[in-house]
């Protein structure tokens, strides 16, 4: 393999333009060429990651296959192209200066004053460079926005590494915001001219322009930016909103982003294949029937907190050729509400993970409701061990039946804190992180759904099912249909009795991508297109 080339992507003018899309898009069309590609997240904050931030915060924490606890984007990483992310691929300044000041309390930097140029520039370039030789792009997308302090010792960074290399091995991208003024009738152009001046002054001169905006850029706006930013016409790319985000590579590559980069860094196409990818986005497209998943959550007023599990439900839906709409619901308003109303048009109940008390007397009512009226039910995580809760408070008549995490007097803890956590504080990094394997029973729904004898899933929590309770829940007919075969934990329940019953420890909603949806998401969404279908 020749040399790896790098890829910087800044953003501009304000956040959330969709940095990580249009990063994860870029990798997208670099491997339709035949390139092999990786795409690393350069976080500024002061977190070590984001394992402790609330999901309000920044949404989603992103689990890898390694464990690591990641910026959301990596996940679009994964489903845009065929990468596979770990620790390496996330990044954040609180990481890097913890790095620095090991290095300093080691001894490392003897006799030297430690300071931002060099010594955290050095670890910040040593991170970009973690995946050198591995593939033949590393893209590295650069959190936040132009101008925040936090960010700039990592775009002195990578103006180093652009000085350090040849010029056909480094591109800098720039995402910025082209406003529509309705009043005035215009595509403004103000504020891209000063992001790009600011980071100029910095000294990156941007390769390429990304510019978001409501409306194609007509040629003319094109040269007036080009002309203002000290590059070509070519280089100025419109970044139209689009209806499915996955749209976004085949729209970049029409806009001819693909030639433009192959171009500046010197490459040859090796293939050229987006057909898999278009016929997807097409049958996605063409999907007429609709089918409503109710989402009992508690972080429901910031959809990203949930990003994986939207994109994995979307996924499942164009599997089964339905556009799936989400009723989202926040937990706590249940107990306040009468369900046969609020359930009145949903195909099926998700109850998805989550932290804490708050919330969770309305997640096991939405159980109740689902398990009773014999409604699909998803239960991921905290929504395994509220459906156990659950089953065990009115199925069983264990009344005071609860989590050791939402009530430490119960007598009856049917889930309890992992035996290597007990009188553990420290939160950062304390959990069953990452990959871990699961053996299925035959003759279930599960195995059914896989079919398939051994899997791996990715975790992210702190409290297992109390074996205790495993008997309790066979002998009043709740099936445990996967189990961790080295520890002997309950990863999978489900209830024969009913259409589709299901709680899982894992997350599968981090391994769905659009090429192979995950079959848990699939068959949830092929019972609830069912269950419509018996409704009428
Ligand atoms: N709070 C639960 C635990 O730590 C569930 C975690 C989750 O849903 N990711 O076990």
């Amino acid at each position: 393999m020749s040399k790896t080339k790098y890829i910087f992507v800044t953003g501009g003018v304000l956040s959330s333009l969709g940095k990580g899309v249009a990063s994860a898009s870029i990798g997208n069309i670099l491997e339709s060429y035949g390139f092999s590609i990786s795409i690393i997240k350069l976080d500024p904050y002061l977190n070590v990651d984001p394992g402790t931030m609330s999901p309000f915060q920044h949404g989603e924490v992103f689990v890898t296959d390694d464990g690591a606890e990641t910026d959301l984007d990596l996940g679009h990483y994964e489903r845009f192209t065929q990468a596979s992310m770990s620790q390496k691929n996330n990044m954040t300044a609180g990481q890097i200066y913890h790095n620095v000041i090991q290095k300093e309390r080691r001894g490392d930097y003897l006799g030297k004053t430690v300071q931002v140029i060099p010594h955290v520039t050095d670890e910040i370039k040593s991170a970009i460079m973690a995946l050198d030789g591995d593939v033949d792009v590393v893209l590295v997308e650069i959190g936040g926005t132009v101008g925040d302090i936090e960010g700039l010792p990592f775009l002195e960074a990578i103006r180093q590494v652009g000085l350090e290399m040849d010029d056909s091995d480094v591109l800098y991208i720039h995402l910025t915001l082209v406003p529509h003024i309705a009043t005035a009738g215009e595509l403004k152009t103000k504020p891209t001219q000063h992001s790009v001046r600011e980071l100029r002054e910095i000294g990156i001169q941007p390769d390429i322009l990304l510019c978001r905006a409501e409306y194609p850029i007509p040629q003319s706006i094109k040269k007036k930016i080009a002309l203002f930013t000290n590059l070509k016409e070519s280089d100025i790319v419109s970044a139209t909103d689009a209806e499915s985000i996955y749209e976004i590579p085949l729209s970049f590559k029409s806009e001819g982003l693909g030639n433009t980069i192959l171009k500046k860094l010197k490459l040859e196409k090796l293939s050229d294949d987006s057909q898999v990818w278009q016929a997807w986005v097409d049958r996605a497209r063409n999907s007429t029937e609709e089918v409503v998943i109710s989402v009992v959550g508690k972080y429901i007023r910031l959809k990203d907190s949930y990003k994986s599990l939207f994109e994995s439900l979307y996924h499942g839906g164009v599997a089964n050729d339905v556009n799936v709409t989400f009723d989202l619901l926040e937990s706590d308003d249940l107990l306040e509400w009468n369900l046969d109303e609020k359930f009145k048009d949903s195909h099926g109940i998700l109850v998805p993970g989550g932290f804490g008390l708050r919330g969770i007397e309305g997640m096991i009512k939405a159980v109740e409701f689902a398990r009773t009226r014999n409604v699909p039910f998803f239960g991921i995580c905290l929504g395994m061990q509220t459906a156990s809760i659950e089953f065990i408070r009115n199925v069983v008549g264990v009344k005071d039946a609860h989590s050791d995490e939402f009530s430490k007097s119960t007598p009856n803890k049917v889930f309890v804190k992992l035996k290597e956590l007990v009188n553990i504080e420290e939160m950062g990094h304390n959990m069953r992180l990452g990959e871990f394997s699961c053996i299925l029973k035959k003759d279930t729904l599960v195995y059914d759904i896989y079919k398939s004898e051994k899997i791996y899933e990715r975790h992210r929590h702190r409290y297992e099912f109390n074996p205790k309770f495993e008997n309790t829940l066979k002998e009043n007919g709740m099936i445990i249909s996967g189990k961790n075969p080295e520890r002997d934990l309950v990863e999978t329940i489900e209830l024969p009795t009913h259409p589709w019953f299901l709680g899982c420890q894992f997350h599968p909603e981090f391994k769905s991508r659009p090429l192979s949806p995950h079959p848990l998401f699939v068959s949830f969404i092929a019972a609830a297109k069912k269950f419509k279908q018996s409704k009428k």
